[in-house]
C-alpha cells in the first residue's frame, strides 16, 4: 500500500512529543483560565487537529467556535492582506478569546485576526500556536502558549498541509524536496 509516508524526507516532531506538550498546554490554559469561561477559537483548517487534542487535555468550563482566513500572497513575500473566509457564529463581546493556530509564521494572519476580534469587544485575545517559527516573523506578535519552535523550513502534518495533502499525518514532518518540485 503506497501511503503519504512515503514522501516524508523526516520527522520533525513525535506523535510522543507533541502529546507530551499538548497536555503541557492545555494544563496551563485551564490553571490561567479556570474562572474565565474562555471562548477557544481554532483557525481553519490547519489547527483541527491541534485544537481537538487542546481541548480535551483542558477540562475547564469553556466555549468553542472556528473561522477560516486566508492571507494575499505576492510571489513568495505575504502581502500582509489577510481576508476572512468563514467569521465566527459566537458574540464575543466581554469574552476572553483564545485563538488557536497552527503555525505563526509572519504573523500577518494572527496580527490581523487579533485585531478583528479586539474590534468586536472582545475583553482579551491570546494567541496558542503548536508552532513558532520567530526567525519569519514581519508583525510585532509573541505567542502566549506555544507548542514547538521550528526552524525555516516547510513542514506538514498534524493538521498541517502541502496542497491540501499531509494534513493526516500522525506528526510533524518535512517533505522530501523532489514533492515540492512535482
Ligand atoms: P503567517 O500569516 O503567520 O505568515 O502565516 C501563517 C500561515 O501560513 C499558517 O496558518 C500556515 O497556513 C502557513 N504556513 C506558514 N509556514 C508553514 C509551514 O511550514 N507549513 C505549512 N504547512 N504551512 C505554513
Ligand atoms: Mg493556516
Amino acid at each position: 500500500m503506497k501511503t503519504i509516508e512515503t514522501d516524508i524526507l523526516k520527522v520533525l516532531i513525535s506523535e510522543e512529543e507533541l502529546h507530551a506538550r499538548v497536555l503541557e498546554i492545555g494544563a496551563r490554559i485551564a490553571a490561567d483560565y479556570e474562572d474565565k469561561d474562555p471562548l477557544f477559537v481554532g483557525v481553519l483548517r490547519g489547527s483541527f487537529i491541534f485544537f481537538a487534542d487542546l481541548m480535551r487535555c483542558c477540562p475547564i468550563r469553556s466555549g468553542l467556535d472556528f473561522l477560516a482566513a486566508s492571507s494575499y500572497h505576492q510571489g513568495t513575500s505575504s502581502s500582509g492582506v489577510v481576508k476572512i473566509d468563514y467569521d465566527i457564529k459566537t458574540d464575543v463581546a466581554g469574552r476572553h478569546i483564545i485563538l488557536v493556530e497552527d503555525i505563526l509564521d509572519s504573523g500577518n494572519t494572527l496580527y490581523n485576526l487579533t485585531g478583528h476580534l479586539r474590534d468586536r469587544g472582545a475583553e482579551s485575545v491570546k494567541l496558542c500556536v503548536l508552532l513558532d517559527k520567530p526567525s519569519r516573523r514581519e508583525k510585532p506578535i509573541q505567542p502566549d502558549y506555544v507548542g514547538f519552535e521550528v526552524p525555516d523550513e516547510f513542514v506538514v502534518g498534524y493538521g498541517l498541509d502541502y496542497a491540501d495533502r499531509y494534513r493526516n499525518l500522525p506528526y510533524v514532518g518535512v517533505l522530501k524536496p523532489e514533492v515540492h518540485e512535482k
